[in-house]
């Protein structure tokens, strides 16, 4: 309990810190992007000077990129919750992850409907996107499988939805497995990995009042399994009105 209390006094911090960098930050690159790519449209195809701004652009994109993912670490504001199913989620957001899928690595998922939550619709596909990127990077060239998986588990009370993302990448060592929730931590080159794609995740779950537990895979990988409350809707009893 007391890692947790420490673990999430520190989020909180560097959330403030790093919150408050990115919020400048992103609107010091908006004009930067947006002009580029106006003085873009106006130079000739295929010039070097073209081949030029395309870097800058690129490089100016990779920093918002960034800063978007440091101020959804340090996002504040209340998330807006209603009725979800985890598996509609999935469902939605399947083609956008399929069309950044590089060459030899393959999606697969089961997801049964029925897990039903109380959360953001939003903050779960970020949990969703999170976890399949990381998977896919440790895939790398491949060939792999990443799988995605949802069930509902009603044997326990409360009953909890269950959203599993399993790779079939090289799996994490001991020490790497024992800090991946902490953020700011990456094993990725620098300008590769922030290090908070999973801090975030972490933030998500706890914040729905869920848990989140990482393992190796048997035959090789990794398995991030994702517990959230299941939202059952009581069958409200019809309120009698004979007055009426
Ligand atoms: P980043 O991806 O920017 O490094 P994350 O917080 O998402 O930040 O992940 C932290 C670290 O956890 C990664 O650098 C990597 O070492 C490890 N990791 C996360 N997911 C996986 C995975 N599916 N397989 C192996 N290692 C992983």
């Amino acid at each position: 309990l007391e890692r947790q209390l420490q673990q999430a006094l520190k989020m909180e911090a560097l959330g403030t810190l790093a919150g408050g960098i990115a919020h400048d930050l992103n609107n010091a690159l908006v004009p930067v992007l947006g002009l580029t790519e106006c003085v873009m449209e106006n130079l000739p195809a295929g010039g070097a000077e073209r081949a030029d701004l395309e870097l800058v652009i690129d490089g100016a994109t990779r920093a918002r990129d960034l800063v978007r993912q440091i101020l959804a670490f340090s996002r504040k504001e209340a998330p807006e919750r209603e009725p979800v199913d985890i598996a509609k989620v999935v469902d939605m957001g399947w083609e956008l992850l399929l069309r950044a899928l590089p060459f030899g690595v393959r999606m697969e998922r089961r997801c049964a409907a029925g897990a039903l939550v109380l959360a953001d619709h939003s903050q779960i596909d970020q949990v969703i996107v999170n976890l399949v990127t990381n998977a896919v990077q440790a895939i790398g060239d491949g060939p792999g499988t990443v799988t995605v998986s949802v069930t509902a588990q009603r044997d326990t009370a409360p009953g909890k939805a269950r959203l599993t993302v399993e790779d079939t990448g090289p799996g994490m060592d001991e020490t790497t497995r024992s800090r991946v929730f902490e953020p700011f931590f990456t094993t990725k080159p620098v300008g590769e990995g922030t290090g908070l794609g999973l801090a975030v995740v972490h933030g998500i779950v706890t914040s729905h009042g869920g848990s989140i537990e990482c393992r190796n895979r048997p035959g090789g990988g990794t398995v991030f399994d994702v517990f959230l409350p299941l939202f059952e809707t009581a069958v409200a009893e019809p309120i009698p009105c004979d007055f009426i």
